[in-house]
């Protein structure tokens, strides 16, 4: 799944490729999908946007803005580039067909949001809505007192992954690159909150920004794909490619486990459980 490393990549090689030019044709849900969200009737996307020129792109979250005049698309699933007379793919919830013979599509990956708004509207689904308001982690607002203000009363009990990962607490930040700021920060995903040392907590804070900002310099991360369906360029310690593999600090073996409904990886020799 893309998280705020890729939306951002992505929204920048749109901004060097497509800005300016003008959408011919677009289809919304031609392939239905049962966790796919649309805005609207998705057979009006194409009286909303036919005409209008491709503007500005950037990732709120896991989310793909891209300004179209007096609209906004909202996608929350990877964007591909498709050149002159080169195939559309077989499958898809969105396709911008842009005059100059190129295309834009995108297709869910488990799920996906394919919003087309009135710019300036909320658009109703909590996550996006949510990511739209809380400062970016890649940003000069999200920081240490930013970062501490959000431990509430509740906190204490949560697991470093919920407190993480969960209700958009920090807009793109998921279950993917998750993985990486646990092991830069040396804490295990399933420790509660109220037994990390100050110290832990300022690694903490230390390894969403620079773990971040790493992937996004990058180009994403090796397991997800770009614009022009590449691999991104920062290697994942902790991710479905090394399971198995020794860890590049200690030489541990790095684990899967399951926990909260999804893949915990994680190094037994750098974080302590
Ligand atoms: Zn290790």
């Amino acid at each position: 799944m893309i998280e705020l490393p890729e939306t951002v990549v992505i929204a920048d090689q749109i901004n060097a490729t497509a800005a300016g030019i003008r959408i011919a044709r677009a289809v919304a849900n031609a392939s239905p999908h049962r966790f796919a969200w649309y805005t609207g009737d998705p057979a009006a996307y194409n009286a909303h946007l036919a005409g209008k020129a491709i503007g500005r792109a950037g990732g709120v979250g896991a989310t793909i803005e891209i300004e179209v005049e007096d609209r906004v698309l909202a996608v929350g699933a990877p964007i591909r580039y498709h050149a002159q007379r080169e195939p559309r793919p077989a499958k898809h919830q969105l396709l911008l067909e842009l005059a100059d013979g190129t295309a834009l599509s995108a297709t869910a990956q488990m799920w996906g949001g394919f919003f087309c708004l009135p710019r300036g509207e909320k658009a109703g689904f909590l996550e996006y809505d949510l990511a739209k308001e809380r400062p970016s982690p890649l940003g000069d607002a999200f920081d240490r007192p930013y970062f501490d203000s959000l431990r509430d009363a509740g906190t204490p009990k949560l697991s470093a992954k919920a407190f993480l990962a969960t209700e958009q607490r920090i807009p793109g930040l998921g279950n993917g690159v998750l993985q990486d700021i646990l092991w830069a920060a040396r804490v295990y995903p399933k420790r509660k909150m109220g037994t990390l040392s100050e110290a832990e907590l300022d690694a903490l804070f230390r390894a969403v920004k620079t773990v971040l900002a790493a992937m996004t310099e990058q180009g994403g991360r090796d397991t997800e794909r770009d614009l022009f369906g590449r691999p991104g360029g920062y290697t994942t310690v902790l991710s479905k490619h090394t399971v198995g593999q020794p860890c590049p600090a200690c030489r541990s073996i790095l684990r899967k486990e399951v926990y909260m409904g999804g893949a915990i990886y994680t190094c037994p020799g750098c974080q302590k459980a």
